[in-house]
């Protein structure tokens, strides 16, 4: 019988959780610990379809900054995270960038587009001072 302890981060309580495999449940698993529903979708969901929110930054040229910061528009399976990163890691913009534009559309063909975090305005030439 598959067995897991974690931690719920659906809310600021983190109930600590254990998910067994159970024949009987309605969704094949029991959840103990958790104080209201939310939690018991939340274990289900960490045992039989894990996925994540990807966060990170590519390279980013033109702008004052290196790196834009960037995430997934929706959540990814667990299982290719690993993956997103490297095709994230690959990736180059060229600024001007505005926030929500896609940077990596259909992730790994999940459906899942790599958008912008941040809006960047390019690099504008310095301007004499005059005295
Ligand atoms: S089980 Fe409910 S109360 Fe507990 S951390 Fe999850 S969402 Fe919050």
């Amino acid at each position: 019988m598959q067995k897991k302890e974690m931690i719920c981060i659906v809310c600021p309580l983190g109930c600590q959780l254990e998910v067994a495999e159970d024949s009987r449940a309605e969704k094949g698993y029991k959840v103990d610990g958790n104080r209201c529903k939310r939690g018991t979708e939340y274990g289900i969901k960490e045992m039989s379809d894990p996925t994540r929110v990807v966060t990170s930054t590519v390279r980013l040229k033109g702008a004052y900054l290196r790196r834009l910061p960037v995430r997934s528009d929706g959540p990814v399976p667990k299982k290719l995270v690993f993956e997103c990163m490297k095709r994230i890691a690959e990736a180059e913009v060229q600024a001007p960038v505005r926030m929500g534009d896609v940077i990596i559309e259909n992730i790994l063909d999940t459906g899942i587009n790599i958008i912008a975090s941040k809006s960047m305005q390019p690099l504008q030439p310095l301007t004499a001072i005059s005295p």
